[in-house]
């Protein structure tokens, strides 16, 4: 199990070039968020989030996963939410996960054909697990990469959506409640996305 101590090793990142930086260096957020490359169900932290699916009845992939490892009154609890819309997210407690709250976000199923709904919708699912943990007083959140998987969303794109939304949410929560923000990655390939867009959307300088 990673203690929050481990996540909250500083990142060695390579800056970006100049010409790609959209944001303002800042290093406090910078300081608010982490990658981490491994298993989402062994992060003791207030909350992770689940790759769902609109039935909220358990899947394969990260929502398996999570299921197997909080036990059987995960489900029980997901019963009675009666699914959840794309985009949307529904929060439950964490059962035997040493996590204490899982969110419920259900990703787009990409499509190359509806390129800017998956988007909005993508971006929807960050968004509202991001609310939903600052109304329940989540001070750290994990996210697995949310459709990228089974959805099929190309891992580039949906990494440019989920850190521009936290960046944009982090700095609009400025009283700072919601402490950290930890993407965690399962294979190299996608690690490496994240360690070559982080500087683009969290430049340090
Ligand atoms: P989706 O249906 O939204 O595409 P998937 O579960 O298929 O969701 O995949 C989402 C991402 O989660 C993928 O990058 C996958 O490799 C990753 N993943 C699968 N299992 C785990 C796990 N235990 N911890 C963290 N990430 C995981």
């Amino acid at each position: 199990i990673k203690t929050i101590s481990e996540l909250f090793k500083t990142l060695a990142l390579k800056p970006a070039a100049p010409d790609k930086l959209q944001f303002k260096p800042d290093v406090k957020l910078l300081d608010r968020m982490s990658l981490f490359q491994g298993d989402i169900t062994k992060l003791d932290v207030d909350a992770i989030v689940n790759a769902a699916n609109r039935s909220l009845l358990g899947g394969g992939g990260v929502d398996g996963a999570i299921h197997a490892a909080a036990g059987p009154k995960l489900l029980d609890e997901c019963r009675g939410l009666n699914g959840c819309l794309t985009g949307e997210s529904k929060i439950t407690k964490g059962y035997r996960l040493p996590a204490r709250h899982v969110i419920h976000t259900v990703g787009p199923v990409y499509s190359r054909h509806n390129v800017e709904e998956c988007a909005q919708q993508l971006a929807s699912c960050y968004r509202t697990s991001l609310e939903l943990a600052v109304e329940n007083a989540v001070r750290h959140i994990a996210f697995p990469s949310i459709s990228t998987g089974i959805y099929s969303y190309p891992i580039e794109d949906a990494t440019r959506i989920a850190l521009n939304t936290a960046r944009t949410y982090l700095e609009s929560e400025s009283g700072g409640k919601l402490e950290r923000v930890i993407f965690v990655v399962w294979s190299n390939k996608d690690k490496g996305v994240y360690e070559k867009l982080i500087p683009e959307y969290f430049p340090d300088k």
